[in-house]
């Protein structure tokens, strides 16, 4: 890389605490490279501490952008000139987009699961999904899916410290989108049983079924699955989760998280470089 880094070369970063682990800087660089775009991607470790002045950093330098994760994710908007609809909606910002010193913040998980969809040919538009998560990746979903058309969601969630933002979440989509979205307790199985059964697609948002919880799942048994349903879990590792061996157990059509985690990256990519990213070269270098 250090061959093609020039004086004209565009630094995109990614700020987060911790990020020394992250996929996203082989990503990117590896689209660029194959590209032959002159930009280059680095990590940094930002946290809430050091992220306003990492902002006017990137002002200053007039980097390209810049993704943001965790813990800084909820709170960055606070620096930013604009919003997606989807950012503002959802509360957090993934990619940062400076244009001419205008910072504008987007949220491209909800899009990366949309797209992940669309590449396994599966079409949710107008129709009904049933998903359990009211977390950071589950709220950007569950937006995402009601700006883009899907008709009715219904949303599970234990009554822990995310079941006040789910019920923001039903009532953000309700007041803003033409999607109808209504909560349930995770506890009510018989009631789970009845929206999936109502559904073309289910979703495991949570973190359920890796580490610490690997090999688990709430769903008690594949009674609760039948063989024309979309099953979805968005862990990416193990890429087969408990949920996903049930559902292919019944015969449904399933996708894991590296679908949506792939995408999510394209569409930041797309947003900075205004290019689509390679996604067959891309789903080769990381063994999609
Ligand atoms: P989060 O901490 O914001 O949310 C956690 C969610 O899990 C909440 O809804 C919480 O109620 C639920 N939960 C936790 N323990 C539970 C249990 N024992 N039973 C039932 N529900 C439980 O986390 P997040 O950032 O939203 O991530 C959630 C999952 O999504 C993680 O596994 C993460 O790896 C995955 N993820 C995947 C992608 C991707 O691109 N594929 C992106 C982001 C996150």
């Amino acid at each position: 890389m250090a061959e093609r880094i020039t004086g004209h070369t565009e630094l995109i970063g990614l700020m987060a605490y911790p990020i020394r682990h992250s996929s996203s800087p082989t990503m990117h660089n590896e689209a660029f490279a194959k590209l032959g775009l002159d930009y280059a991607y680095l990590a940094f470790e930002v946290d809430q501490d050091t992220l306003e002045d990492a902002i006017k950093g990137l002002r200053a330098l007039k980097m390209k952008g810049s993704n943001v994760s965790m813990p800084n994710k909820t709170v960055v908007h606070k620096y930013l000139d604009h919003l997606s609809p989807a950012a503002q909606l959802c509360g957090a910002v993934n990619t940062i987009v400076n244009e001419d010193g205008i910072l504008t913040g987007h949220i491209t998980d909800g899009i990366g699961f949309m797209r992940a969809l669309e590449d396994n040919k599966i079409d949710i538009i107008g129709k009904k999904m049933t998903i359990v998560g009211a977390g950071g990746a589950a709220t950007a979903i569950e937006i995402q899916a009601a700006l883009d058309g899907v008709k009715e969601i219904s949303i599970f969630n234990r009554k822990d410290s995310f079941w006040e933002n789910a019920k923001e979440t039903v009532r953000k989509i309700n007041e803003n989108t033409d999607c109808k979205a209504t909560l349930y307790d995770l506890e009510d199985l018989e009631q789970l049983r009845k929206e999936i059964a109502d559904s073309v697609i289910f979703t495991n948002a949570t973190g359920v079924g890796m580490k610490p919880l690997e090999g688990q799942t709430y769903l008690p048994d594949t009674s609760f699955l039948r063989p024309d349903l979309i099953v979805v879990d968005i862990v990416y590792f193990p890429r087969e989760t408990a949920l996903l061996k049930m559902a292919k157990e019944v015969g449904c059509k399933t996708m894991n998280g590296l679908g949506m985690m792939l995408f999510q990256g394209s569409a930041a990519f797309e947003l900075w470089t205004g290019q689509p990213m390679p996604i067959a070269y891309m789903k080769e270098i990381l063994n999609i």
